[in-house]
């Protein structure tokens, strides 16, 4: 591809990048997009990922945000025959705090009226 063909041009080849360039190429139709790195793709921040994924968050736009992408992978993970490896092993999160009322208070925020029926303690 010559450099006055791009249209879109997007700048590191980390998962934001690639993903990016995906939804422009797939979603939106746009043909001439070009992803540069000054280093190799999927090599700096993105090869450190324990590649985990939640929905837990204190406030209900980053809820809605990771269900967003959530649903997102979904779809990948079924057109592809699950090439992405998708799982739903759940999330163990821990914590040292005796009374965790305030991380309790902060799920139930970002989850909004779906809290009840959504979380599940365990003593
Ligand atoms: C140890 C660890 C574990 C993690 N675990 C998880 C997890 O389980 N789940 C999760 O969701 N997230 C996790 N994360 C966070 C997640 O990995 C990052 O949020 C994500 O990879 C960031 O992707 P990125 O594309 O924004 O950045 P990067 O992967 O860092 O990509 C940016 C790219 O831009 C390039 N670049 C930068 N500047 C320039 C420039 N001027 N010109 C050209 N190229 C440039 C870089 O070379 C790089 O390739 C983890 C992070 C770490 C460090």
């Amino acid at each position: 591809m010559k450099t006055n063909d791009v249209e879109i041009l997007v700048i590191g080849a980390g998962i934001v990048g690639i993903a990016t360039a995906y939804y422009m190429a797939v979603q939106h139709k746009r043909s001439r997009v070009l992803i540069v790195d000054e280093g190799q793709p999927m090599a700096l921040t993105s090869a450190q990922s324990g590649e985990n994924y939640r929905n837990w968050w204190p406030h209900p736009t980053m809820a809605d945000f990771t269900n967003h992408s959530t649903d997102l992978m979904e779809e990948i993970a079924r057109r592809s025959d699950n090439r992405i490896h998708m799982t739903r092993r759940g999330y163990l999160l821990v914590t040292r705090e005796e009374k965790p009322e305030e991380l309790l208070q902060q799920l139930y925020a970002g989850y909004g009226p779906q809290a009840e029926k959504l979380i599940r303690l365990h003593e």
